[in-house]
């Protein structure tokens, strides 16, 4: 972005406008559109025009007047302090017309992507047409890198010259390297939420990157399970014992050391009324389930923290979402942020983890929070991602 000159330039942007929406159209977290401000207003100060495109939700069958992108429009304008024109098709006549007649300095925002099947089968022809909107193509969309899709990977294509990351996707790409191939150790990654199963493919790529894997949340008591512990009735993946001790022994071999919650706190029910207790995570009795992980965990987990030099965290520490097993994960969440205040590299991507730094206003005191959902883990498993392929290539 920084070295090319946008002059004259209409620009042709994949952002990730996906955001929800109350029932009155308004935007309840506009985290995505603020993402993409800065490659945008980059290309209007070099004097050239911008072409936004997006999907926004899951529409089925065409067009949806609940999915259309119109009713960002005012927002983006807002937000830019520049009018935000609108072409009601994303592709032919009626977006060729408002790409043709856009003028330097002007901001065009096209309908949903997705009101065209095409757009997610990655089709050529659909993309040709788009790429005859723009004279450059820009992939500012970390949300969508993952996919194959016309807008994020198909139309780089006919751009070989003239194909760029936006200073978002370029930050994410950067911070995410800044863990997985250029880390200071130690490096430890803090990996919770529900099931082993979800997980298993990034831990296994991790255990050639990290020093220590803090494991918290549900998947906790499969591992425990599978050192023979008692669980209650915790939440276990039977099918993913024997998965489990493979890990722990890869990990042994290769120096890695992985740490379990010595305790948890249990509950009698999956309730925030429920009746609860602490004990040690390989002794909880039946009738019994961990649902946080217990105070000397929380207090080991941080004093490791505070040895890091970088730190990845994806998934919760427990049930979060209810007040009585959200203390793990906020103390977690408290100890990133103190080991970052002292100099670690912190990434905090996935879905919940991301909930759960907003949810106690951490979200500032953490290096990076990533936008990336699907996409970061892919990224996280190893996989290259198509998207950011399509740029490099
Ligand atoms: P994931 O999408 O795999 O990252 O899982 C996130 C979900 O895991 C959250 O909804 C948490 O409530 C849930 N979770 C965390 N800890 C536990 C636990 N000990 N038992 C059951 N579910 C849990």
């Amino acid at each position: 972005m920084d070295n090319y000159s946008f002059s004259g330039k209409k620009a042709l942007i994949r952002v990730d406008f996906n955001v929800p929406l109350d029932d009155h159209f308004h935007i309840t977290d506009d985290t995505r559109i603020r993402a993409a401000i800065p490659t945008i207003q980059k290309i209007l100060k070099d004097g050239g025009s911008v072409i936004l495109m997006s999907h926004l939700g899951r529409p089925k069958s065409g067009p949806e007047d609940k999915f259309s992108l119109k009713h960002l429009v005012n927002h983006i304008a807002d937000l830019l302090g520049v009018p935000v024109l609108f072409a009601t098709d994303c592709v032919g006549e009626v977006a060729e017309k408002a790409a043709a007649d856009l003028k330097a300095g002007e901001v065009l925002l096209l309908e949903n992507l997705r009101f065209h099947k095409e757009e997610e089968k990655g089709d050529r022809d659909f993309s040709k047409k788009l790429s005859l909107l723009g004279d450059v193509y820009v992939n500012d969309a970390f949300g969508t890198a993952h996919r194959a899709h016309a807008s994020t990977t198909v139309v780089a294509d006919f751009f070989p010259n003239d194909k760029m990351f936006g200073y978002l996707l370029a930050a994410e790409i950067e911070s995410v390297d800044r863990v997985l191939k250029k880390a200071e150790r130690p490096l430890t990654a803090v990996m919770g939420g529900a099931k082993v199963s979800s997980k298993i493919s990034i831990i296994t790529h991790l255990l050639d990157k990290v020093d220590h894997i803090i494991i918290g949340g549900g998947m906790t008591f499969t591992f425990v399970k599978a050192q023979g512990g008692k669980v209650g009735s915790s939440l276990v993946e039977d099918d993913f014992i024997e998965t489990a001790k493979q890990i722990l022994k890869d990990a042994e071999a290769k120096g890695v050391k992985i740490h379990l919650p010595v305790d948890s706190v249990v509950a009698d029910r999956f309730d925030n009324a429920a009746n609860t207790k602490t004990c040690d995570s390989n002794a909880i009795p039946d009738g019994w389930m961990g649902l946080d992980v217990g105070p000397r965990a929380e207090a080991a987990y941080h004093d490791l923290l505070m040895d890091s030099r970088t730190i990845l965290w994806n998934g919760p520490m427990g049930v979060f979402e209810m007040e009585k097993f959200q203390h793990g994960t906020e103390a977690i969440g408290r100890s990133i942020a103190e080991a970052t205040a002292k100099g670690a590299f912190s990434l905090v991507g996935g879905g919940d983890s991301v909930a759960a730094v907003n949810q106690f206003g951490l979200a500032h005191k953490v290096s990076y929070v990533s936008t990336g959902g699907g996409a970061l883990l892919e990224y996280m498993e190893g996989t290259e991602l198509p998207g950011i392929a399509a740029i490099r290539g």
